[in-house]
Formats: C-alpha cells, sequence, structure tokens
C-alpha cells in the first residue's frame, strides 16, 4: 500500500537542523503515526511521503516556507515585567500564550529590571529542516481517525473527543 490522502503511515525519522544536530528523533519516542492529508505534520515532509511505501527510505531538506515558517520580527515584543508572575525569569523560559488563533509559544530572549522581551516565532522558524524518514507501515484510516483528522493507536490518546 502506498501512502495516499487519508492513509495512516508510521514513520522512523531523525530531525537534524542545518548545523546537523539532532533536534527530534523516533528513537526516543518510538514510530509515529500520522494521519496523510490532514496537516498532522509539516507540509514539505508530508509531500515527499506521497506514494512512498513500507521499507522505503529519504532524506527530504524542507525549506522554512514548508516547514514552520520565515521568522517574523513583528512577533518580537518587549512587555513589563509586571505582566509576568512575581518569580524569576530568565532568557530561554517559555510560556504558553492563549489568544485569537491558538496558542503560541512564547520565548523569552530579553530581561531588564523592567520589561521582558519575548519572541512568539516557533523555535524552528526560519530554519530548513533535513528530515531522514524510513516508512515503517501504511494502512487505512479507521472512519473515526478520519471525522477526527488524526491517528488513534498508540497509548497516548488521552484527548478530549470531539464527536
Ligand atoms: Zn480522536
Amino acid at each position: 500500500m502506498q501512502i495516499a490522502h487519508s492513509k495512516v503511515a508510521t514513520i522512523d525519522y531523525t530531525l537534524t537542523d542545518e548545523a546537523g544536530e539532532v533536534l527530534d528523533s523516533s528513537e526516543d519516542q518510538g514510530p509515529l503515526s500520522y494521519l496523510h492529508g490532514a496537516g498532522n505534520i509539516i507540509v514539505g515532509l508530508e509531500a515527499a511521503l506521497e506514494g512512498k511505501a513500507a521499507g522505503d527510505r529519504l532524506s527530504v531538506k524542507v525549506a522554512p516556507d514548508q516547514a514552520y515558517g520565515e521568522r517574523d520580527a513583528g512577533l518580537v515584543q518587549t512587555i513589563p515585567r509586571s505582566k509576568f508572575p512575581d518569580e524569576a525569569i530568565e532568557v530561554g523560559m517559555r510560556f504558553r500564550a492563549d489568544g485569537q488563533g491558538g496558542s503560541r509559544i512564547l520565548t523569552v530572549v530579553e530581561v531588564t529590571d523592567d520589561d521582558v522581551t519575548v519572541d512568539a516565532n516557533h523555535p524552528l522558524a526560519g530554519q530548513t529542516l533535513s528530515f531522514d524518514v524510513t516508512v515503517v507501515g501504511v494502512r487505512e484510516a479507521t472512519a473515526d481517525e478520519l471525522s477526527h483528522g488524526h491517528v488513534h493507536d498508540g497509548d497516548d490518546h488521552d484527548h478530549d473527543h470531539h464527536h
């Protein structure tokens, strides 16, 4: 069976950045299953997997516009220190901010006595990503998976069901 729209594909992968540093790997978490065509994974990787079958190996370089987007300088903001909880704020800390359009992760990039500068860009924005992928398996999606837009196997299925 080949990977196509509405199939569930299972892949082993290693993700490296431009410097060759490993950012993520299925060696740590086990193979990844995703619903093809549902936007579960980044666009560039999904496109490269189209038509592949179990046992296929591929190396894919994904430019930022097919991954997490270009960096947007407008997403860097300086916020008064008083808006933050009264605890130590350090460069590199991350906060989740909920707003319209979903939640964003804010990364602290600078701290002064009065202000905190945060960056709402995705940590991988602006990066060309390299994936080494082995296709482990391909199967039909179930009706439930298709209606939810994601895969239901594995033991981490603890999301709220939205029937
Ligand atoms: Zn579900």
